[in-house]
């Protein structure tokens, strides 16, 4: 698979990632607590398990690539404070949640969980076990900032049952960590991975980034080298989003230092030749995993979802966000915290939801979603079976759609026939534009509600 120069220029443009159907800028004000309120209680479905999203948005130093909503903070107060908050949030929902659903996954992210020292952790996780229903096989999922972690954070984290951690490396070069600001050498990594693995946590996950300033092949061989003698169960290799107009801080990375656009195809291009080469499972858009991870299964047996937190196992689960900026999601509706901290606060402290922004899928929403998530899980659409489940024909509802993809499918990035759409190995580096062309918002202006933003997206490619 070699890209040609021509194809990457003329395929890389603003896009959505497709964390969700319609993309986050699509929702709304009109969609307040007391609309997620009520969605909660109308979606008790017993058969439907919950996912558990917890947001931690403290860091000590901020990191100049970030895209996360996070608060950069010397102040361990500002977090005791916050998780006052985050238990009563826990509780209005957990109040409305029926105790038969079980709980297949927890997940906190942030910002960086493991801001929080270990009495907070055991603290919170226990609160969170007390108020819902756990399946013993929960996957239970933390992510990780090696800087400053303790050994203690890791017993109190494994004691708490977590059972996955992913740990946040991006690239181990120093020049590149300083561009960055994220100092972190290889030592301290080794140390930290070391905990985990003791610790007999059952998958560890390495985040690497690539379009970061200063990489180079050179310095990124060298990078995948160590990554890859540690052995981790799975890597996700996220491309740099420049998005200075959305990320302010963004602006601290000297643009002149981002690697050129064929730099960042040909590190793109030997991170899956390495990848592959070393026995890793390609997944989705940019998951590698061993053969015998959960990712990989659910990726064979087509359970592979997408949603806020990227890939994941779980197809039909409802999805509990807590905290400042988390999303929730049910079959029909999307609802956002408000983000500042603050703001979360003081919402909680007044009405015991935070829902600032949310929006509920209309029919053609939710076939659309249905057919972006097989391209990006599944990358192939089982025409016929959308069409049956949906009671549809498939070629005339997409019409429109199959008339975008033509040009796809005569550069070699999707096969099309009667039965089905699919992805080519070289379609892979263009996912999110073949995702695009069934993407209703993109390509028919619909009308702005109150509360939409002007959607601008990082680039596809
Ligand atoms: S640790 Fe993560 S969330 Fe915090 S500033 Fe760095 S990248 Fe952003």
């Amino acid at each position: 698979m070699h890209p040609d120069h021509a194809l990457l220029v003329k395929y890389s443009k603003p896009g959505p990632r497709y964390t969700s159907y319609p993309p986050a800028p699509h929702f709304a004000e009109d969609f307040g607590i007391g609309q997620w309120r009520q969605e909660i209680i109308e979606s008790q479905d017993a058969s439907r398990p919950i996912s558990l999203y917890v947001h931690i948005p403290f860091c000590d130093t901020l990191c100049f690539y970030c895209g996360c909503n996070m608060v950069a903070t010397q102040k361990y107060e500002k977090a005791q404070e916050y998780l006052k908050y985050l238990k009563r949030e826990i509780d209005a929902v957990a109040a409305l949640t029926s105790s038969s659903r079980r709980v297949v996954q927890l997940h906190w992210g942030g910002g960086t969980p493991t801001f929080l020292k270990a009495a907070e952790i055991r603290d919170l996780a226990s609160h969170i076990r007390s108020r819902f229903n756990f399946d013993p096989q929960a996957e239970v999922s933390v992510e990780v900032d090696p800087r400053g972690l303790l050994r203690e954070q890791v017993d109190a984290l494994r004691e708490s049952g977590f059972n996955r951690a992913s740990i946040g490396v991006q690239d181990l070069n120093e020049q590149v960590q300083k561009a960055v600001n994220r100092i972190q050498p290889l030592s301290l990594i080794q140390e930290v991975y070391g905990w985990f693995r003791q610790s007999n946590f059952q998958s560890i996950n390495m985040d690497l980034m690539v379009g970061l300033p200063h990489q180079t092949l050179e310095t990124y061989k060298a990078t995948l080298k160590e990554i890859t003698a540690m052995a981790p169960d799975r890597l996700a290799v996220f491309g740099y989003a420049h998005v200075p107009w959305m990320k302010k801080h963004q602006k601290l990375i000297v643009q002149s230092d981002l690697p050129n656009f064929e730099t960042r195809m040909a590190l793109q291009e030997y991170i899956l030749e390495t990848l592959e080469g070393k026995g890793y499972v390609h997944v989705g858009m940019d998951h590698f995993a061993t053969p015998e991870d959960e990712i990989v299964k659910a990726q064979r047996s087509k359970t592979l979802w997408r949603n806020f937190q990227g890939y994941t196992t779980h197809r039909n689960a409802d999805i509990y966000g807590f905290g400042a900026s988390s999303i929730s999601q049910t079959n029909d509706v999307y609802a956002q915290n408000e983000k500042r901290p603050t703001g979360y606060q003081q919402m909680i402290g007044e009405k015991e939801l935070a829902t600032v922004k949310g929006y509920r899928m209309t029919t053609d929403d939710k076939l659309r979603r249905d057919v972006i998530i097989e391209l990006m899980c599944d990358l192939v659409v089982n025409k016929q079976g959308i069409g049956t489940r949906w009671k549809i024909d498939f070629d005339d509802y997409f019409a429109k759609s199959l008339e975008l993809l033509k040009p796809l499918v005569a550069d070699g990035l999707v096969e099309a026939d009667a039965n089905e759409i699919r992805v080519t190995t070289l379609g892979r580096l263009f996912l999110r534009n073949i995702a695009m062309c069934f993407d209703a918002y993109l390509n028919a202006e619909k009308p702005k509600t109150a509360g939409q933003e002007t959607p601008r997206y990082s680039m596809t490619a």
